[in-house]
């Protein structure tokens, strides 16, 4: 299925029995004495013998297989790999920080850095207090619709059941509907991207738990109806959900509190300096209005005087409780208390004004080469979409083959095929971090590959060509992965 270019040896087939790295320091330590006889190997495990150098290179060329915000432009939309600066990386790996054990005494320096961050949190989104204890965006929206289920309960108000969720939403929300025991409902957006209004009030019922939305939506669009939006869910007695995973088309210019929404989650692993994507160490987390806040997740960082502590169940009894062991992943939360605090208020700004300047700007040079934008008559907010309708049907071309020969002139490619409702679609997030320069490439190779698509589609569909692997079968790497190494027989 895959052909492999110019095959390296794999590193098993490098190994010779008694190699090994000479020059380590520290030396490895023979712990095995310390594991009871019973549990020790009777045979040692099939660990490739190796010298430093073959393993520093294997290991490096690995890294190099594969393309990261280090080495290539990412535009991945709405998941996209934003800033991730090396000084906050460097502030968070601080001894004292790495050092802390979480059962030991409450940790002051620690505690402050968590309380200010809470702080920035409420103040940018216009929330009256934040929980930092989930650890993906996915589990803040369940931390979200928990709590949201709790204050309905609480009140007594049992048939609110029902999530209303916009088509444009992320596949997230409709997800944590279900799992936290509602029932979805579904409206569509108007041709210009919006909430279709009229939907809206037919869908608001008095089962309406909430209504899920993101603001600019994953159509890449501001909502312009937003308050009305707000005033029509509140009058049905729901809530309002913010789906706050990507904030740097906002920061400084809007808040979703003013806006009208009750509770957000935040995704500090995309917007604040923590790269998102391969399942790593992330955080979810959760701001609330005044009426969600007896039900945020805990612990949260409290302040008695000048002390800093945890609050439990003793000071929130009406939690929805834990969601993760002890405070959410300390690395995560540390790494956007650093960037906030190197950004300031002004920075914030910049932020959400670079965001749109670069999507906005990427945009209008793509129409002009002639790629048709979803949503023609409304300007960007840090995304925007291309569709390839036209494409497809002028030169068979799908958006999954740009994807594919974008890597061959060394760009990842955009998000595909989400939203959904985009058919054959590219979602394209510069982020605010990008040069001109770049974002020129990047239209280039775009360009480049229109003129291919007429002369020659078959480089499209073939492609990639210049990658370790060429195109695989999503559908077999999806149920049939294998990636064991055997010993050939
Ligand atoms: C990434 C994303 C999520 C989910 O965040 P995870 O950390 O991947 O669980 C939810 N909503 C939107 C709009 C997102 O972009």
């Amino acid at each position: 299925m895959t052909e492999l270019q110019a095959r390296e040896p794999l590193i098993f087939e490098l190994s010779k029995p008694g190699r090994q790295a000479g020059t380590q320091f520290p030396p490895p330590v023979d712990g095995s004495a310390q594991i009871p006889a019973h549990l020790r190997r009777a045979t040692p495990p099939a660990l490739p013998e190796v010298s430093e150098l073959q393993t520093v290179r294997h290991f490096t060329r690995l890294s190099q297989m594969n393309f990261s915000i280090d080495t290539h432009f990412y535009p991945l939309g709405s998941c996209t790999m934003k800033y991730n600066p090396k000084a906050c990386n460097s502030f968070a790996m601080l001894p004292e920080f790495l050092g802390r054990h979480p059962l030991g005494p409450e940790p002051q320096g620690f505690l402050a850095c968590m309380y200010e961050l809470q702080e920035m949190l409420q103040e940018i989104t216009g929330m009256q207090s934040v929980s930092l204890t989930p650890m993906a965006g996915a589990q803040g929206e369940f931390a979200g619709v928990a709590m949201i289920r709790a204050y309905h309960r609480a009140r007594n108000d049992l048939g609110r059941t029902e999530i209303i969720v916009p088509q444009a939403a992320h596949g997230t929300n409709p997800a944590t509907a279900a799992m936290c025991g509602c029932t979805v409902k579904e409206i569509p957006c108007d041709v210009d991207g919006n909430v279709d209004i009229d939907a809206l009030k037919a869908a608001v019922s008095p089962a309406t738990a909430a209504i899920m939305l993101t603001n600019p939506s994953t159509l890449g669009v501001f909502e312009r109806k937003i308050t009305e939006v707000a005033r029509i869910v509140h009058e049905a007695g729901g809530l309002l959900y913010y789906d706050g995973a990507n904030l740097n088309a906002i920061l400084g210019k809007v808040r979703p509190g003013d806006m009208g929404f009750d509770v957000i989650h935040m995704n500090l692993h995309k917007t604040f300096s923590t790269p998102h994507g391969g399942g790593g160490p992330g955080s979810g987390a959760v701001g609330v209005g005044a009426r969600l806040r007896p039900f945020l997740p805990i612990p949260i960082v409290g302040k008695d005087g000048a002390r800093y502590r945890w609050l439990t169940e003793r000071d929130l009894p009406q939690t929805i409780g834990r969601l993760s062991g002890f405070m959410g992943n300390a690395g995560v939360n540390l790494r956007a208390y650093v960037y906030m605090r190197l950004l300031g208020r002004d920075g914030m700004v910049r932020v959400a004004e670079f965001a749109a300047l670069n999507a906005n700007y990427l945009m209008k040079r793509l129409q002009a080469a002639g790629f048709e934008a979803a949503y023609p008559s409304r300007r960007a907010s840090h995304e925007f979409i291309i569709t390839l309708k036209r494409e497809n049907r002028m030169y068979q071309v799908t958006a999954m083959d740009v994807a594919k020969r974008l890597l061959d002139y060394g760009f990842h490619a955009p998000t595909t095929y989400f939203p959904l409702l985009v058919p054959e679609c590219l979602l394209i997030e510069p982020t605010e971090t990008e040069a001109k320069e770049d974002l020129d490439r990047f239209c280039d190779a775009m360009i480049a590959i229109r003129r291919e698509m007429e002369q020659d589609p078959e480089k499209l569909s073939s492609a990639p060509h210049t990658m370790p692997v060429r195109r695989l079968d999503d559908v077999r790497a999806a149920k049939q992965l294998d990636l064991a190494w055997k010993p050939a027989a």
